[in-house]
């Protein structure tokens, strides 16, 4: 059996240090040519002792001495943004699994190469969605998701037509803040925001679990990746995130993706495909008792989910826009410089200033998420406490 080459770009946050261990647990399958991080140099360099890589990128210029010191002599160091760029060009799978907006540059440089990205960086596919299209149409470039939602979506769509399917459901298991009213969000701290009921995963997606924003990314996620429009995809409550997702078909037959909560089964699915991996993360003990339970959002408490369907509809740099003010938006939560109820306040106040102006260009991103940016720290300022 031939081993696919594999680049874990974001290679020693949650995502990369879990996509580290299916390719240890699935032995030969996977052969890492490439690592890159932003600046976790002694993990990084850990990691490229451990997996011989040929290049290893480091985001922060900065460390790129001290980091070429500590990994295998002959391994090529590429410092910079460059680093991250480098990583992505250079493998036939590309894990990117970045966090935020910074995935971007990642995300295009892999598809223009032809490669299959394994995307855990929902953030460039939202905020540069016209542009990724584009260079998805490069021949051979393939975006399979890791995002689990989406790649149980991928998984229900594999066995029908797109002329079957009467809408997505894209599961939610309503964060830390399920059942509370609004009055009694204002004084939440941050570590109450950073207890998520079934995913451990990194601060700024389990704050976005906790306000529902990241399900609202996930909505123009599916439908930047499925193409289907926002009329049919629909998020329904599911605290025991089991099923990760579902499909309903227009006979009213409803598909689904059934797992424990692991995100090794859809990274390593991501970078299997089409082949399934042999080895098993999150199965269902089904001799033992299971309760499924499904309920509607409250979309008032949870007003993210509202703008980001907002967001999805107005389309053009209106997703970048969102994306940059929550990025802000969560940065000053997670620093105590604003209660968590402004988090949806300072994304709704920056998207009522969104200029119209469209994404035909990664420039066009860029300029569309720095006036964001600037627009939500304005916002945020008027908001300090
Ligand atoms: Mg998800």
């Amino acid at each position: 059996m031939t081993s696919a080459t594999v680049s874990l770009v974001g290679s020693t946050g949650s995502i990369g240090t879990q996509a580290v261990e299916v390719v240890e647990a699935s032995a030969g399958r996977f052969e890492v040519v490439a690592l890159a991080a932003q600046s976790s140099i002694d993990h990084l360099a850990e990691q490229a002792r451990a997996l011989r890589p040929a290049l290893v990128g480091i985001g922060d210029p900065t460390l790129a001495p001290k980091l070429a010191e500590l990994v295998p002599a002959g391994t090529e160091v590429v410092a910079g943004p460059e680093g991250l760029v480098a990583a992505a060009r250079a493998a036939e799978v590309v894990v990117n699994g970045v966090v935020g907006f910074a995935g971007l540059p990642v995300t295009l440089a892999a598809l223009e190469a032809g490669a299959r990205l394994a995307l855990a960086n929902k953030e460039s596919l939202i905020a540069g969605a016209p542009v990724v299209q584009r260079a998805r149409t490069t021949p051979g470039a393939e975006i399979v998701p890791v995002d689990s939602e989406h790649c149980a979506v991928h998984q229900c769509l594999a066995s029908v037509g797109s002329d079957d399917v009467a809408r997505l459901l894209i599961t939610a298991s309503g964060g830390p803040f399920r059942g509370r009213d609004r009055s009694s969000l204002s004084a939440v701290t941050v570590d109450e925001a950073l207890a998520h009921p079934t995913w451990k995963m990194g601060p700024k997606i389990t704050i976005d679990s906790s306000t529902l924003m990241n399900k609202g990314l996930e909505v123009i996620e599916a439908h930047e990746l499925f193409g289907v429009d926002y009329d049919r995809i629909d998020v329904v409550v599911h605290p025991q995130s089991i099923v990760h997702s579902m499909v309903e078909l227009v006979d009213g037959a409803t598909l689904a993706q059934l797992s424990v909560p692991d995100m090794r089964l859809p990274i390593g699915y991501a970078m299997g495909y089409p082949r399934r991996l042999d080895v098993a993360f999150g199965p269902v003990d089904w001799g033992r008792p299971l309760q499924l339970t499904f309920e509607a959002p409250d979309r008032e408490v949870f007003a993210c989910l509202d703008l980001a369907y907002q967001a999805g509809r107005t389309g053009g740099g209106a997703p970048a826009w969102l994306n940059a003010a929550n990025e802000v938006a969560v940065a000053a939560f997670l620093s105590g410089r604003i209660p968590w109820p402004a988090i949806a306040e300072v994304v709704a106040e920056t998207l009522e200033a969104f200029d119209g102006a469209p994404i035909d260009s990664f420039d066009a991103v860029l300029d569309a998420d720095r006036e964001a940016r600037e627009r939500a720290a304005v916002a945020v300022a008027g908001r300090g406490r």
